[in-house]
C-alpha cells in the first residue's frame, strides 16, 4: 500500500474507526468484568455491552490504543509509516508529519506499537538450525550510573547487552567459495543483564524450541545450552570466520545497529528493547509486502499495552 492507496482508504478518522471496529469483531472481544465474549455493539456510544453483565468496552479498550486520546488515524498513519518503508521513523519525524504540538504523546505511540509487534513475535519459538551469539548495542548512560568513571570495551556502561538468535540453516545442493550459502528464516533480539550461563540458558529454553540444534562460539556463556536444546555446536570462531560460521546474527546485529544510528539517537536502555522489536518484527515478515499494514491492525487490536510514559 503506497501513500496514495492509504488515503483513499483511510480519507478520515470514521474510515480507520471502522477499519479498527471490524478487525476487533474478528478478532473477538473479551469483556473485562466477567470474561464474556458476546456483545451487542452500541452504535451510538460506539462501545461494545457485554450481553451477560453489561460492562461497556470502547473501541479502544484493551487494543494498543487503550487509553490514548490521539486519533485514530494518527494511528493508522504511524502503523503505515512503520510498515510501508524499509526504514524506521523517529518521534520527531512521526510528530513533524502530523502536524502535532506535543512530542510525547507520539513517542509514547511509536513505543507502544513496537511492543505490539515484541508482543506478537513473542509468541513464536525459533526452530531448526539457529545461530546464537551477543550484540553490543550503544545506549545512553543509565541514570545510576552517571558520574562514575567509564568502563571500557563490552562492559562499557554505554554498552547494553543483546542476545540475538536466527534460525539459518545451510542451502541444500549450493555452495560457493565460503562453503554452503545459510538462508534466514526468523530472528529474536533480547536484551539481557549479563552474560551468564545461567541469563542465556533462561531466554534460550524460553524461547527456542527443545528440538533445535544451536550453534555458536565456543563461550563459557553457553556451557549449559544443551540442557536445553537437542544439539549445541560450540565452535571456535576465527574472528575473520565468524561471517561464514554465524553470518545472519552477524548481518541482524549490524543492520539493526544502523537503523538505530541512522534514525534514533541517544536509545535509554530501558527502550533499546522496543526499537530491536520493531527491526525483528519487520525483518521476520520481510516478504509479506503489503500484507505487513494488515498484520500489524491485527497485532495492535489484540494487545493491550503496558508502556508507560517516562
Ligand atoms: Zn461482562
Amino acid at each position: 500500500m503506497n501513500l496514495l492507496n492509504f488515503n483513499e482508504i483511510y480519507p478520515d478518522e470514521q474510515s480507520c474507526k471502522l477499519k479498527f471496529k471490524e478487525i476487533r469483531d474478528k478478532e473477538g472481544v473479551v469483556c473485562q468484568h466477567c470474561g464474556g465474549k458476546d456483545h451487542y455493539w452500541k452504535s451510538d456510544k460506539w462501545q461494545y455491552e457485554c450481553k451477560k453483565c453489561g460492562f461497556r468496552t470502547t473501541l479502544r479498550s484493551g487494543t494498543v490504543m487503550h487509553g490514548s486520546k490521539l486519533p485514530f488515524r494518527y494511528w493508522f498513519i504511524a502503523m503505515h509509516l512503520l510498515t510501508s518503508t524499509k526504514k524506521s521513523f523517529s518521534a520527531k519525524e512521526v510528530q513533524r508529519q502530523l502536524s502535532h504540538k506535543r512530542y510525547e504523546p507520539i513517542w509514547g505511540m511509536l513505543h507502544k506499537l513496537r511492543q505490539a509487534m515484541g508482543n506478537r513475535d513473542g509468541r513464536y519459538q525459533l526452530s531448526g538450525q539457529i545461530e546464537l551469539d551477543e550484540g553490543f548495542f550503544s545506549t545512553e548512560i543509565p541514570d545510576g550510573e552517571k558520574g562514575k568513571p567509564l568502563k571500557r570495551g563490552r562492559g562499557s556502561q554505554r554498552k547494553t547487552k543483546v542476545l540475538v538468535m536466527a534460525e539459518s540453516k545451510a542451502v541444500e545442493g549450493e555452495s560457493n567459495k565460503k562453503g554452503k550459502p545459510k538462508k534466514v528464516r526468523f530472528i529474536k533480539m533480547q536484551l539481557i543483564g549479563d552474560l551468564s550461563a545461567g541469563t542465556i540458558t533462561a531466554i534460550v529454553g524460553e524461547e527456542v524450541s527443545p528440538s533445535s540444534h544451536l550453534v555458536t562460539d565456543d563461550s563459557t556463556s553457553y556451557v549449559d545450552l544443551v540442557d536445553v536444546v537437542e544439539k549445541h555446536e560450540p565452535q571456535v570462531v576465527d574472528k575473520k570466520k565468524v561471517g561464514e560460521i554465524l553470518p545472519w546474527v552477524h548481518i541482524a546485529i549490524s543492520n539493526a545497529k544502523r537503523m538505530l544510528l541512522d534514525i534514533h539517537h541517544d536509545i535509554k536502555p530501558d527502550h533499546l528493547q522496543n526499537y530491536l522489536d520493531e527491526f525483528c518484527y519487520n525483518f521476520n515478515r520481510r516478504y509479506f509486502g503489503e500484507a505487513l499494514f494488515d498484520r500489524l491492525l491485527v497485532a495492535s487490536a489484540s494487545h493491550k499495552n503496558g508502556f508507560r510514559y517516562r
